[in-house]
């Protein structure tokens, strides 16, 4: 039996790869010192694997920034603005990650996008309608070369072409293309024999989709038609089953197959059996997207059958890259001991395998008993299962609000008496050097509670009064307190915990860390009164209390995996709630509870969309159940992809709904006018990625379009995002021709 890896986290255990290419960017490091860095990365990513006991090591899974950009390159698939002669290949790569900003260069980076349901994004391919193709595989074949120096069993790494093709941005049908590119696949499998590579992985992972017809048949005419000589191509299918395409996969000319049985070994059983007899088995049996040590002693006893079935084809590994998961566990010396003893990071993971692999083949169980042991007490331990949490969701009977739109939306103008066409922000301010390192500091216990809580009073002070100058009608705090919107609301929540070094890389040099998931969710305390209180004590406008959702708490967390999603969402929907009355008890009118992650939710199958989206909208009302009539809830959601899952958007019935609309602004609103969108909305009138001001007539242009959908007494003004990325002069200069363009609309009026 062997055991293998999907693929290594590439940021490093200490972020190197982070640090060397915004050195890189500032001009700080030179190409080959960048090079250098991640040649050590790769070696170190080697020989963690190595050192755990893994047989055959990915290689080819590290990017500077982006795999599926690593893969355009390697096929030659660049855009013509990227065509420069005086351009490096690594100038282009970044040009095409990152774009250039200089004045009228045209050098605009490619759109980047999530991979499948995971946190990271991927730079999107563009494929021009006269493919032409120039493969150049030198860099993954000088990587296999590395490893094998190194003394490491190089199995290289591909994007298939069938989902290369499906994650790619094109006018057309994309499969017109596929014979194009089948031809430069060819080019690097031929490359590939001349290097004597045995193992080849190709990850296909639009095979969980729902694929249509025309898609099946091109994966099967594709693979049949590509010539794999002497390699042996192990077909890699994650973040899902894919039990709906066993009745045609075995036309397939592979060698072996992985499959994604993280979340049921069971319904793998039928899918092998479907499948041809020579086929080596890969069975992705630790999850690759948790933090979860893995009840082994249990895994093994569900494995014994499949292993004696199998037998030397099965071979063991994560269900998918080990990506999305934080490098080492070792790092993280806050984390009590009991909570570090649920916890196994990719390093951990990897030793996991390993661990599997020996009771399995020699029959000895003791050391996965012991492994397991603390997983197995972790079910009866108290900071699991509260009951006083259990007890509230069994008596739950409040589940929404109790007055409709229309009643609630004549109590809050009498309130509230806003003018028509409201301006407002979405909620942060710019996070300036000062406030960040003033939490720094405060973290770190340099700086007592009190002189933390006179900076932060001062930076809103200021925000308020930047906010009454600009004439802005309903206003923020501009939350300095929070260095992350999730990260911020789970320091106070029991149940869940943050890391130090639990970073994973969400694009090119950003990495995020996603707070833990672990037991029932209570909150301890208040978490933002405080700040809004004051905030509101500075001003007679109204100003609108912050929270972020339970939806997108969940989303970007890693959360436990012995509750369904459905209830822990419920339980943060709670813990929210209880924040929601205490902002009402202490005089606040507006809150908002946004939802940015609403969208990235969404299952990978059409199939369960319906199912998430019930839960997830009934979270969000819960979270606002507790708003009587006169208080104003609104939501913010980002992405404008909101075509296919407007009646939930609906369903969540806030009272105003701010929207990131960015340069779909048109299309957009033609979606909410069709769908007769009854409750207020502010489709953002500026893009906040952007340093520029937004020039007079586009604003006018806009919001005479939007006064034909919508009546100005439901239209809000406001930029498309939380202006947190801005400087000051920037976000002061925009917010006022903003206002002003608002104050031109209602003189029309
Ligand atoms: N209130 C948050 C902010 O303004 C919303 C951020 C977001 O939508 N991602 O920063
Ligand atoms: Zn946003």
């Amino acid at each position: 039996m062997r055991i293998h890896n999907l693929g290594f986290p590439r940021i490093g255990q200490d972020r190197e790869l982070k640090f060397a290419l915004e050195d890189y960017w500032r001009g700080e490091l030179s190409a080959e010192q960048l090079l250098t860095t991640a040649q050590n990365i790769r070696r170190q990513n080697w020989q963690t694997q190595f050192q755990a006991g893994i047989d055959f090591i990915p290689v080819g899974d590290f990017a500077l920034y982006d795999h599926v950009l690593n893969t355009s390159l390697m096929l030659g698939i660049i855009p013509d603005r990227a065509r420069q002669p005086d351009l490096t290949p690594l100038d282009t790569e970044f040009l095409l990650a990152r774009g250039r900003s200089q004045q009228g260069c045209g050098c605009n980076a490619s759109d980047m996008t999530k991979w499948f349901n995971t946190n990271y994004h991927y730079i999107v391919p563009e494929l021009p309608s006269e493919l032409t193709l120039d493969v150049q595989p030198e860099r993954l074949i000088t990587e296999i070369r590395e490893a094998r120096q190194q003394g490491f069993t190089p199995k290289p790494v591909l994007v298939g072409p069938l989902t290369y093709l499906w994650l790619s941005q094109y006018d057309d049908d994309p499969l017109t293309l596929l014979p194009t590119l089948l031809a430069g696949y060819q080019k690097l499998l031929d490359a590939l024999a001349s290097e004597k590579v045995d193992w080849l992985q190709i990850d296909e992972p639009i095979l969980v989709t729902e694929l249509d017809k025309p898609w099946q048949h091109a994966f099967i005419s594709a693979y049949n038609q590509l010539k794999f000589g002497p390699i042996k191509p192990m077909l890699a299918t994650y973040f899902g089953d894919i039990t709906h395409q066993t009745h045609w996969l075995g036309e397939l000319p592979i060698k072996g197959i992985h499959l994604d049985c993280s979340h049921d070994l069971d319904s793998v059983v039928p899918v092998i059996n479907a499948l041809p007899e020579y086929w080596s088995v890969s069975l992705g049996v630790i999850s690759g997207r948790d933090v979860w040590r893995t009840d082994l002693n249990e895994l093994h006893d569900q494995l014994q059958p499949l292993y004696e079935q199998l037998n030397g084809r099965l071979w063991l590994a994560p269900s998918c890259s080990l990506l999305h998961c934080p490098v080492d566990l070792n790092k993280e010396q806050r984390l009590d001991r009991e909570l570090y003893s649920w916890l196994a990071f990719a390093k951990q993971k990897c030793q996991e395998l390993a661990l599997l692999r020996d009771a399995l083949t020699s029959g000895d169980t003791r050391a996965i008993e012991h492994y397991s042991e603390p997983v197995v007490n972790k079910s009866s331990s108290p900071r699991i299962t509260h009951p006083k949490v259990r007890d509230r969701q069994a008596r739950l009977s409040q589940r929404e609000r109790t007055e409709p739109y229309a009643q609630r939306k004549q109590q809050q103008n009498q309130r509230l008496g806003l003018p028509p066409l409201p301006t407002t922000t979405i909620g942060s301010f710019p996070q300036t050097q000062d406030i960040r390192q003033t939490r720094a500091r405060w973290r770190k216990g340099d700086i007592g509670d009190e002189q933390y809580q006179q900076q932060m009073q001062a930076y809103i002070g200021d925000c308020i009064k930047q906010q009454e100058a600009l004439g802005l009608d309903v206003l923020v705090h501009g939350e300095p307190e929070r260095n992350d919107m999730v990260e911020y609301f789970a320091d106070y929540l029991e149940g869940v915990a943050t890391t130090d070094f639990g970073w994973v890389q969400s694009y090119g040099s950003r990495c995020v860390k996603p707070p833990l998931i672990y037991g029932d969710i209570q909150r301890t305390k208040p978490m933002t009164v405080q700040w809004l209180q004051y905030a509101q004590s500075l001003t007679d406008k109204p100003v609108k209390g912050m929270l972020t959702g339970p939806v997108t708490i969940l989303q970007w967390s890693f959360v436990r995996d012995d509750l369904p999603r459905s209830q822990v969402a419920e339980q943060i929907a709670l813990a929210v709630s209880d924040e929601v009355e205490d902002l009402i008890q202490s005089g606040i009118r507006i809150i908002q509870i946004d939802e940015p992650a609403l969208r990235e939710g969404l299952p990978l199958k059409r199939r369960d969309w319906e199912d998430y989206l019930v839960w997830a909208v009934s979270a969000f009302k819960l979270a606002s159940a507790r708003a009587p009539a006169q208080v104003q809830i609104h939501s913010h959601m980002c992405y404008a992809q909101f075509e296919d899952i407007l009646p939930a958007i609906e369903a969540l019935d806030a009272d105003v709904l701010t929207l990131e609309t960015s340069r779909s602004q048109m299309a957009l609103l033609d979606v909410f006018k069709q769908q007769a969108y009854s409750n207020d909305l502010g489709p953002g009138v500026y893009d906040i990625h952007s340093p520029n001001v937004p020039d007079d007539n586009w604003l006018d242009t806009l919001l005479t379009r939007a006064l034909e959908v919508l009546p100005p007494e439901r239209l809000w003004v406001n930029p498309d995002c939380g202006l947190k990325t801005r400087n000051w002069p920037e976000t002061k200069a925009a917010l006022g021709a903003m206002v002003q363009a608002a104050k031109r609309q209602r003189h029309k009026l």
